[in-house]
């Protein structure tokens, strides 16, 4: 390359964009699943991310992912510290976008507990009540999973093939859905599963059809019932938790002979009650659905 055109591609260079993670309240399973995704590694800059990389203080970068609910003055703080910092703001996973695991000390009787043991010192000052991170400042994107996949979190920070996620984990999933009704739930049952048919069909209660998709549906493929950790698909999102549970309940009395009663006591087990229905109840206002990946 002569002189003249080193000069002129210098001039021309675009910079390495860059992207940080900023972690409140949860579990680092976000963090786990981002250090999965391999290509951000050649294509943006990370600058900052607990655990992985420090910095005396974060700089402006493009774009900053958000992991974690706003539980305590810390996060409160450091989450209004640096979001005017960045010029896009990603929600990233459950606990970012409807409290996800942190939530469950949203219960009285887990804040009780926890504020009781006076043998704790040192601790962030809890706030009232725990919020989600657009609660506190405006959100560009909503990246919701627990934790997003890899794939994912690639498709936030715009990197590789352009990636439209899939209207519900059924259509991910792939297995085929049958005229059997199942009369009893199977978990615990030690039946083995079989790998191409509905899980609804064979006595789990799955809540793919109503969950959005876009992870692949690791959890179905692996014999695992959906548990809804992506949150409703866009045909729920701005609809109260009581209109999802029911919309869920309708598909299993459609699809099994399970008794009402047990279906309504299952849907409210903490195994499933965790995701289902904290997404509404934390939004306060309907989210863009063009907004939510
Ligand atoms: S197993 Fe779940 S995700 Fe798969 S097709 Fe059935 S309901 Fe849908
Ligand atoms: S299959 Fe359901 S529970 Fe599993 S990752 Fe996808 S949305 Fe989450």
């Amino acid at each position: 390359m002569n002189q003249t055109s080193s000069a002129q591609s210098d001039s021309t260079a675009v910079a390495t964009p860059t992207f940080a993670v900023l972690q409140l309240s949860g579990c680092s399973g976000c963090e786990v699943s981002l250090l999965n995704a391999d290509v951000w590694a050649s294509q943006q800059e990370l600058v900052y991310m607990p655990l992985v990389l420090s910095a005396e203080d974060l700089p402006p970068v493009d774009t900053l992912l958000v992991s974690g609910a706003v539980y305590s003055d810390d996060d409160l703080h450091r989450l209004q510290q640096t979001a005017h910092r960045a010029r896009r703001v990603v929600a990233v996973g459950t606990c970012a976008l409807s409290g996800g695991v942190a939530n469950l000390g949203n219960r009285e009787s887990a804040r009780r507990v926890f504020l009781d043991d006076t043998s704790r010192r040192h601790l962030p000052r809890l706030l009232p009540q725990l919020r989600p991170v657009d609660a506190v400042v405006s959100v560009d994107l909503y990246l919701p999973g627990c934790p997003p996949t890899p794939r994912l979190f690639e498709a936030a920070l715009k990197l590789g093939e352009p990636f439209e996620p899939a209207k519900t984990v059924c259509q991910d999933c792939g297995r085929i859905k049958t005229r059997d009704r199942p009369d009893r739930l199977a978990r615990h049952s030690g039946v083995a599963i079989d790998p191409e048919v509905c899980l609804i069909n064979q006595g789990y209660l799955c809540i793919g059809s109503s969950t959005r998709g876009g992870c692949g549906a690791p959890c179905t493929r692996a014999g695992h019932p959906c548990v809804g950790c992506r949150g409703p698909s866009n045909g729920f999102i701005s609809r109260s938790a009581d209109e999802w549970f029911a919309a869920i309940k309708r598909v299993f009395e459609r699809m099994t002979a399970i008794s009402r009663e047990q279906i309504d006591a299952e849907l409210r087990s903490p195994g499933l009650s965790l995701f289902v229905f904290q997404f509404a109840d934390y939004a306060g206002a309907p989210r863009d659905i063009e907004k939510v990946l």
